[in-house]
């Protein structure tokens, strides 16, 4: 069976990365959490303190730094996915703390930062069989994805769904915080100057405000077939 490569983009907390690992199971390859390479860079930067309390990255040595940045990825076989490690460390927690969420859309403007991340993530997918989640993946990183998709939500439910994954996990945060949070992201990343959150002009919308998991996974498992994507 054709191995393809799917790309998913989309504004923040749309399920983008809920979508992309159903998907991955589903199709039994592999899935690339690329939010996640942006969030270790910035963590980096924060354990040596070259991004201050306030929000500002000391951009020179940030730069230097990332030579510095080993990100890899190893197969969590109970999660069915594979976790986030920097330098050895996993950091799948501490990447999604806020302080992390609040900081990473200036990171991810770094043009060098861009670049070691994008060229890693075409490395990692290049043998097709992948499932990408990002902000760039369908105009940048594989502009010839043979299925991309661009996410969205409605702003409320949006902000319920990220306000759930806290509690989930145990942790407090106002609505208020995760609200300037998703706007905040979703005005930098739009408007940044290299390579902006962008809907490429062959990506099909995919608005989840009224579907839930398993209808958003039967959609696009429907789409792959009506498509002939993978026969
Ligand atoms: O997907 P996630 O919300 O974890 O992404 C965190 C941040 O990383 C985004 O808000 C964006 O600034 C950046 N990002 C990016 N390009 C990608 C993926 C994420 O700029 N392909």
């Amino acid at each position: 069976m054709k191995r393809i490569t799917i790309a998913i983009d989309g504004y923040s907390s749309c399920g983008k990365s809920t979508l992309a690992k159903a998907l991955a199971i589903k199709l039994q390859y592999s899935f690339i959490d690329t939010g996640a390479m942006y969030r270790a860079v910035t963590l980096y930067l924060f354990e040596h303190k070259l991004i201050d309390t306030e929000g500002g990255i000391d951009e020179k040595n940030a730069i230097k730094a990332l030579s510095k940045i080993y990100l890899s990825f190893i197969y969590n076989p109970s999660l069915k996915y594979a976790e986030t490690y920097l330098n050895g460390e996993n950091v799948e927690k501490k990447i999604r703390d806020i302080i992390i969420s609040n900081s990473v859309s200036k990171v991810s403007a770094i043009k060098e930062v861009r670049t070691k991340l994008v060229s890693l993530q075409q490395k990692m997918g290049k043998e097709k069989g992948v499932v990408l989640d990002g902000r760039d993946i369908g105009t940048t990183v594989f502009p010839e994805a043979e299925l991309k998709l661009f996410m969205t939500a409605d702003e409320k439910i949006r902000i319920q769904r990220r306000l759930d994954e806290y509690t989930s996990k145990g942790e407090y945060i106002t609505e208020d915080e995760v609200r300037k949070n998703i706007s905040k992201r979703d005005y930098e990343d739009t408007h940044r100057k290299e390579s902006p959150l962008l809907k490429a002009n062959d990506a099909i919308i995919l608005d989840n405000s009224d579907l839930d998991k398993q209808q958003q996974l039967d959609y696009v498992m429907r789409l792959i077939n009506d498509l002939q994507l993978i026969k």
